[in-house]
């Protein structure tokens, strides 16, 4: 049974409520991740982890995050609104900008979310839009490739179309404190989905280096080092969960490395992990509504890439539960396929599992980020409900399925001549 699941009879139960497919997000798995973070990194008392919406815009879920005292880390104008409808305010929203249309900036500055500049030409955007703040956050690209011990390659950034390059730290944080910044954060997000426990402690050193140099060339205090996110999942079982408790503990021997004890006027820690806090604890929850033996042995069901659009995008692993049949052997060889017309429209690939029958409920697992938010209406396909299984037991509908009508609202319709409207 894979780590983080529920009990077969929550999705039974679940599936006797609602109509499959949806997504189903277990609120007690949520809070305790939450929680845990928070806990992994208490020893700097200016912690804060801004949970990244793109990986699961509920505001159900995001103002359960609230409560559990995380921030947001929004990117576009439309999760902004999200963050203020929900009582974000101030530092509690991070606005990281990349290439997005500079008016987006005006209500970031309105509601005082902490800026993370991508170039150090958006230096001028922020100056035409609310000014240039006491702090500001610089996202930096340190390029070519990220490896641990040298050798083994993590992440390619030289490839990624954010962030500054360390050259133009010095000059812009002069710019910046020219026009009245006071302090500034650095931020850098190198890898993604990242296992080894290694990656925050390497990137936290880097950055903890480059920030105490910026900060020495340019004259500015550091403020704060963001971590952002890339924290991964165990998608395949055979992969170690990572213990966020080391994690912290190991940045906190970086932390000391470089700027002694935590305290007042030492540089806080900020971290915007996305995937690491839902994505376990959601569910894709499907039927088997067709069996195919033609060259390969096919299970249709009724969710298709637009509920997780993962697996045909990147090929990614999920792994794939059949309700009942946890314990029966895997002896049969399927492609589990959904119903776009769309051949990478494929959850699993000859992937071993038990005997399924039409009928059958299959739960598709770590669909808590970048599942639900990554969705779109290909084929006429509509988004689906998500549902939240409550930490009292109690199933509660979290946004409903997409209707025709829904599909249809956008668009403009032709007269049609000689019909009375
Ligand atoms: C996507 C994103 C994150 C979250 O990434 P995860 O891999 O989900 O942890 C954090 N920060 C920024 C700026 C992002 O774009």
């Amino acid at each position: 049974m894979p780590n983080d699941s529920l009990a077969s009879e929550v999705f039974a139960r679940a599936a006797a409520l609602y109509p499959t497919p949806f997504h189903l997000y277990d609120e007690a798995g949520i809070r305790r991740t939450a929680r845990a973070v928070r806990e992994a990194f208490a020893w700097q008392p200016d912690f804060k982890e801004y949970f990244a919406v793109k990986a699961l815009p509920n505001p159900m879920i995001l103002q359960l995050l609230h409560e559990e005292g995380l921030g947001l880390d929004c990117s576009s104008l439309t999760e902004l609104l999200l963050a203020q409808r929900l009582g974000f305010f101030g530092d509690e929203i991070m606005f990281s900008a990349n290439a997005m249309p500079p008016e987006e900036f005006d209500l970031a500055r309105q509601l005082g979310a902490i800026i993370n500049l991508d170039d150090i030409s958006d230096i001028d955007l922020l100056l035409r839009h609310g000014g240039i703040p006491d702090t500001v956050c610089v996202r930096v690209n340190t390029g070519g490739t990220f490896a641990f011990d040298g050798n083994q390659i993590m992440g390619t950034p030289g490839e990624a179309k954010y962030g500054w390059m360390p050259s133009q730290l010095a000059e812009g944080l002069m710019r910046l404190k020219s026009l009245g910044m006071k302090r500034f954060g650095l931020h850098a997000f190198l890898a993604s989905n990242m296992t080894d426990p290694r990656y925050y402690p390497a990137l936290a050193r880097i950055l903890f280096d480059l920030a105490r140099k910026a900060s020495e060339a340019a004259g500015v205090p550091v403020a704060f080092i963001n971590l952002s996110g890339g924290i991964g999942i165990p998608y395949r079982r055979e992969v170690q969960p990572v213990d966020i408790r080391a994690v912290g503990e190991a940045v906190r021997a970086e932390y000391e490395a470089a700027f002694g004890m935590p305290g007042p006027g030492k540089p806080g820690i900020k971290a915007e992990l996305g995937r690491y806090i839902t994505g376990p604890h959601g569910f894709v929850v499907t039927r088997a509504v067709h069996e195919k033996k033609t060259f390969k042995h096919y299970i249709g069901v009724d969710a298709c890439a637009v509920q997780l659009i993962r697996p045909a995008m990147y090929g990614a692993y999920h792994e794939i539960s059949v309700v009942g049949r946890e314990h029966e052997p895997a002896t049969e060889r399927y492609d589990i396929t959904g119903c776009l017309c769309e051949n990478n429209d494929k959850f699993a690939i000859d992937r071993l599992m038990p005997e399924i029958h039409v009928g059958d409920l299959l739960i598709i697992h770590d669909a808590g980020a970048h599942a639900f938010a990554m969705g779109y209406q290909y084929n006429g396909r509509l988004r689906t409900a998500e549902i939240l299984y409550r930490e009292d037991g109690q199933y509660q509908l979290i946004r409903r399925a997409e209707t025709p009508e829904d599909y249809f609202a956008t668009m403009v319709w032709p007269d049609r001549k000689g019909e009375s409207k």
